[in-house]
């Protein structure tokens, strides 16, 4: 039985199991998917199992997404320019770094008809996802602000793009003021914050005190809730929002493509994640 698994610190709520394991009972591939939860004192270990057979690779989630690149033995333009990864592909005992996050952002993106009309943009976020996403969207022609606690988080992705992609990103420190100037006449705003996730379902990175861009779109790299603080605003000033849900289910895709050789098939992917989403939540009322 070959093996692939998520590489994370308390992921016990991941739907990528259940995606994965569906897609290999379909493609009836000898494969399993695993929960691979390890603490930072133990990742270098793990990476060192991930080099053996019968494991093919590995999906990578928070804290380690930039903590992997040491132990790598080469990344794709698109890990390198972001800096972090969300996929390994073990090919020949070589470990490769991949960033499926990107293209899958991307992705659901234009499946939602959002990549249409190209315009300015907003990021709450300078993290891996956030840098995902501004590279996607700034290779859409968009200008792009991204708006973080920590700013010069995003400063060595700036200096990797180059000079055309540079002059349409703009790094601003996380205040109303900086949320005001980078919302005029945006087109998209995306929380790439865990602000309104598992962790801190109350919070909303945008600020009471800034009318929202009157016709955006927002997007919140969240799945889980499905609708957070952020997504409940958009809808509550009658615009368009979407969770993230669309962009796990892409990337996943695309990193069992990498793995296999073979692309799934995303309904079946989106129906594994929703209904282990049901589960969770499920599980979490009948504990209370
Ligand atoms: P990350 O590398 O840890 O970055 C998180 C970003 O959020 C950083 O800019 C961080 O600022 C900021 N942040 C954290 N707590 C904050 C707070 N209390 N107030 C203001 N800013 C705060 O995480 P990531 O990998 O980029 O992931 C970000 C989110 O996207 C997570 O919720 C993750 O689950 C989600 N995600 C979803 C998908 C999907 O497929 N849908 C894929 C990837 C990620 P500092 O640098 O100052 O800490």
């Amino acid at each position: 039985m070959k093996k692939v698994g998520l590489l994370g610190f308390g992921i016990g709520y991941s739907l990528s199991p259940a995606m994965h394991n569906a897609a290999f009972a379909d493609h009836e591939l000898p494969w399993h998917y695993h929960l691979l939860d390890v603490s930072p004192e133990t990742l270098q270990g793990a990476l060192s199992m991930l080099r053996q057979d019968p494991w093919m690779g590995a999906n990578v989630t928070i804290p380690f997404k930039e903590a992997v690149l040491p132990y790598l033995d080469q990344l794709s333009p698109a890990a390198e320019s972001i800096g972090a990864v969300n996929t390994i592909v073990r090919r020949k005992g070589r470990l490769i770094g991949e960033n499926t996050d990107y293209a899958g952002f991307r992705q659901d993106l234009e499946t939602l008809g959002w990549l249409e009309n190209p315009g300015k943009v907003l990021i709450f976020g300078a993290g891996g996802a956030a840098r995902a996403a501004a590279l996607a969207l700034l290779q859409e022609s968009c200008p792009v602000s991204l708006l973080a606690r920590t700013p010069s988080r995003a400063e060595k992705f700036f200096s990797s793009l180059e000079p055309a992609l540079q002059s349409k990103l703009d790094l601003l420190p996380l205040n109303p003021e900086s949320v005001r100037k980078a919302a005029a006449h945006a087109v998209l705003v995306v929380n790439a914050t865990p602000l309104g996730g598992a962790a801190l379902p109350t919070k909303n990175p945008w600020p009471e005190v800034v009318q929202p861009p009157p016709s955006a779109r927002f997007y919140d790299l969240t799945y889980n809730p499905p609708v957070t603080p952020f997504l409940q605003y958009a809808r509550f000033s009658g615009l368009p929002a979407s969770s993230g849900l669309g962009m796990l289910v892409a990337q996943g895709a695309l990193s069992f493509q990498l793995w296999t050789g073979q692309a799934p098939n995303l309904i079946l992917l989106r129906a594994a994640a929703l209904l282990e989403l049901e589960e969770y939540h499920a599980s979490i009322s009948d504990s209370r």
